[in-house]
């Protein structure tokens, strides 16, 4: 087991176990989804019992973040849906409410009520305007940003990058009153310049996928869930999570005082 605190006692990083988070995208018709990121209703419905049943909750990352702060996080699970569909709304709060559990979206304030063009092979798809966004909060949902219209950061210049993470950020900020705390990189695409970026705009963590060596409090990693992920399969992702044993280099939330170790055991994996 990796301790929480790495190297002497007055460091100011640990690094930390990564917690889990699932990623979702759409929730609809899985059929016609050449990118399988569709998960049905009826499949969600599921998927959130699994998480009632083995004693987890999903909660949104900003949440599961400041539980894991006060080392009160180890039955929580971060729920995130990328793009900020419309369905959302419509189809995923009223399920995410129904078995007690919130989640974060990541909405495109530069496509406000536009659709999912950046999807080449579609199927086209509507995303929340800003009455949305605003009904996704009251409902108990984080907002967070992806960026303005979806777009690889890496491959933008200073300008571009510092206006999809700056501007996305005000633009949340004039929607819902308050400014996001989270940032999700598009496509998964990340470096240094972009995670630097993502930063600067006053992001406090940002989600990935499959960030590798850069991941930390932004370039969280997130596991992939979709249409066929049933009980058996939801085990095995929830093992592989734990067996690669992601961990994330952060601050430490004490540096200046004795470190409390994480638990040496992992949780009991319920029947
Ligand atoms: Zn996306």
């Amino acid at each position: 087991m990796t301790p929480e605190l790495v190297g002497p006692a007055r460091r100011s990083v640990t690094a930390r176990r990564a917690p889990w988070a699932l990623m979702y995208h759409a929730v609809g018709d899985p059929r016609d989804d050449p990118y399988l990121v569709t998960v049905g209703p009826d499949r969600l419905a599921r998927q959130l019992r699994w998480l009632c049943r083995h004693g987890l909750t999903g909660v949104s990352m900003r949440e599961l973040l400041a539980a894991r702060a006060q080392g009160r996080a180890d039955r929580l699970v971060a729920l995130t849906f990328d793009d900020g569909y419309a369905d959302f709304l419509t189809a995923a709060v009223p399920l995410l409410r129904e078995h007690g559990h919130t989640a974060t979206v990541f909405v495109l304030p530069g496509r406000l009520g536009g659709l999912n063009d950046w999807d080449v092979q579609g199927p086209r798809r509507p995303l929340l305007d800003a009455a949305g966004i605003r009904a996704a909060e009251a409902e108990g949902m984080e907002i967070g940003s992806h960026g303005l219209i979806h777009q690889d950061l890496t491959a933008t210049d200073d300008a571009t990058l510092a206006a999809e993470t700056t501007e996305s950020r005000r633009l949340i900020g004039e929607i819902t009153g308050t400014a996001p705390v989270g940032f999700c990189h598009p496509y998964g695409a990340l470096d240094t310049r972009t995670l630097l970026a993502v930063r600067r705009a006053g992001y406090a963590y940002a989600c990935a996928v499959d960030p590798g060596p850069l991941a930390g409090m932004y370039a969280m990693p997130r596991t992939y869930v979709g249409n066929r992920d049933n009980s058996p399969r939801l085990h095995a992702k929830r093992l592989l999570h734990r067996l690669r044993g992601a961990h994330l280099i952060e601050p430490a939330p004490h540096a200046d005082r004795a470190p409390r170790p994480e638990p040496t055991a992992l949780p009991r994996e319920d029947s």
